[in-house]
């Protein structure tokens, strides 16, 4: 009950209570005292009155409480649930407030479904977003150049593993970190910076850069772009100098490099090499023509010195061909079982003839066991000459040659052995012989050469057949090139 309903009670009751105490108290001062018995009366009847109005105030009052719990019971219900609540029309004026009430929670209702949507349709873009933030992330780790972007606060946006191992930093730690924190490289910072202030999207540059990795020298084509502000609409004006980042790409062309370079390096020692015999055989020709040479032998000997160039200018041409035909994978190999003892001995047999020439002792080191191997045999056989060949140009008269070979039964392989008593190679030289065109310096006045002999030799053995090629020498004492190749597995 509430504080109006008992004041009004109370004052009623307290009222009554009074005129009927001063009644049975002092009958004779009601009736005869200062207060007239009309007064008592009107005493009476107004607390009579009081004590009415308190009780209908208190009985109103009960009905208006019960309603309101009614009102308060409908507004709750209404609270959890929007349906199957039946439709309450209050009394006591509460039909607005509910009204209102009802208005209210509709809105608020409205209100919630549309953020639940809201939130639904964000939960699904989150997801799609996620989801194409790692499809792009799956993107940038499958490229093999490496990938920096940065923020328009200079920081680390995206960045993918190969820029992690070529630059060595920890990529997971590296997002949204300043750029000189985590790249250690002064050069790169400084073009990603300039990049930055220089700001034109439109502006693409491409910068060669050296970076130490591993012990190497990498050479990258450092592509650099900024990207403009984010809310930039396409064909609108940049804002000057305001950029939303770098995006700055890293491609490794150290072997381009090196491909055009021994390209460039290889085209001038072959033309080099054509020019010298070509000159010969030219200069010869025009001294016959001429008539310079007048009498036979003069002839004969003009004659000998051009077969010898074109001799020359021939084996060029066929190992230029030959080195390029296997190094660019075209040349056709025609693997059967040889024996190796058979091949050696009929290139020993070619040979012969030059090293008597020369005084040179050729052996053969008979082998008690016939080796077989399933390779290409006239490139073995032109492998093998080479080696000889070179052994009777690089060894002086009265020397030897000894050709032998060896088997070895732990790694199923055998060794072909050409051992000389020659000038030898000096150890600074010895890397660089199988290399195109390299020709010891000393070496090209004792015997005239391309260079291209033992890089042949190289691509034969090596990616022809899988063997291996190795030298040893000592300047004065002779040299030792052998190679191995792997044995077939039926030996006969
Ligand atoms: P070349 O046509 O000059 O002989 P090669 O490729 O066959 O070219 O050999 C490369 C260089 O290796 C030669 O120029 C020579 O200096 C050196 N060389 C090769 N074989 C021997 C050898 N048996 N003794 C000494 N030096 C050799």
């Amino acid at each position: 009950m509430s504080f109006g309903k008992w004041l009004s009670l109370m004052v009623g009751l307290a009222v009554a209570t009074l005129v009927a105490v001063m009644q049975w108290t002092s009958p004779t001062w009601v009736s005869n005292g200062p207060v007239s018995g009309h007064v008592a009366a009107v005493a009476i009847t107004s607390g009579g009155i009081g004590v009415a109005s308190g009780l209908l105030h208190w009985m109103a009052m009960s009905r208006f409480d019960t309603e309101l719990l009614r009102v308060i019971g409908y507004v709750e219900s209404l609270g959890r649930s929007a349906v199957g609540v039946p439709r309450y029309e209050p009394r006591f004026g509460l039909a607005e407030l509910t009204a209102t009430v009802e208005r209210t929670v509709a809105g608020l209702r409205h209100r919630a479904e549309q953020l639940v949507t809201q939130r639904r349709e964000l939960d699904i873009q989150l997801r799609l977003a996620d989801a194409e933030r790692q499809h792009a992330e799956a993107i940038l780790n499958s490229i093999s150049d490496s990938v920096i972007v940065t923020d328009a606060f200079n920081e680390i946006a995206l960045t993918n593993e190969a820029a992690a191992r070529a630059l060595g930093f920890d990529r997971d730690a590296a997002a949204r970190r300043p750029v000189d924190q985590v790249i250690h490289d002064n050069t790169l910072i400084k073009l990603i910076k300039d990049t930055r202030e220089g700001g034109d999207p439109a502006l693409r540059r491409h910068v060669e850069h050296v970076v130490g990795h591993n012990g190497r020298q990498v050479v990258y084509d450092v592509s650099l772009a900024s990207i403009g502000p984010s809310n930039e609409r396409p064909g609108t004006q940049p804002h000057n100098h305001e950029t939303a980042g770098v995006v700055a790409i890293l491609r490794d062309i150290t072997r381009e490099k090196e491909i055009a370079e021994n390209k460039t390096e290889f085209v001038s020692n072959v033309s080099h090499e054509l020019r010298t015999p070509l000159s010969s055989i030219k200069a010869y020709m025009e001294m016959l023509i001429d008539g310079e040479a007048r009498d036979d032998q003069t002839r004969s000997e003009f004659y000998n010195i051009i077969q010898g160039e074109t001799n020359r200018l021939q084996r060029l041409i066929d190992n230029i061909l030959n080195i390029s035909r296997i190094e660019s994978g075209v040349v056709k190999v025609q693997r059967e079982y040889i024996s190796l003892a058979q091949v050696v001995t009929e290139v020993v047999d070619v040979m012969k003839p030059q090293a008597r020439a020369k005084q040179i002792e050729l052996v053969e080191v008979p082998s008690p066991l016939v080796f077989q191997v399933f390779a290409d045999k006239d490139m073995i056989a032109q492998a093998v000459l080479n080696l000889i060949g070179n052994a009777v140009k690089y060894t002086p008269a009265e020397g030897r040659i000894t050709v032998s070979i060896e088997h070895d039964e732990r790694h199923r392989q055998v060794r072909i052995k050409v051992a000389d008593t020659g000038v030898g190679i000096a150890p600074e030289h010895l890397p660089h012989v199988f290399e195109k065109f390299y020709r010891v310096h000393d070496h090209k006045k004792i015997a005239k050469g391309t260079g291209l002999g033992l890089a042949l030799v190289r691509q034969i053995i090596e990616t022809v057949h899988g063997g291996r090629i190795e030298v040893s020498s000592e300047v004065g004492k002779g040299s030792v090139f052998s190679f191995t190749l792997p044995l077939a597995e039926n030996r006969v």
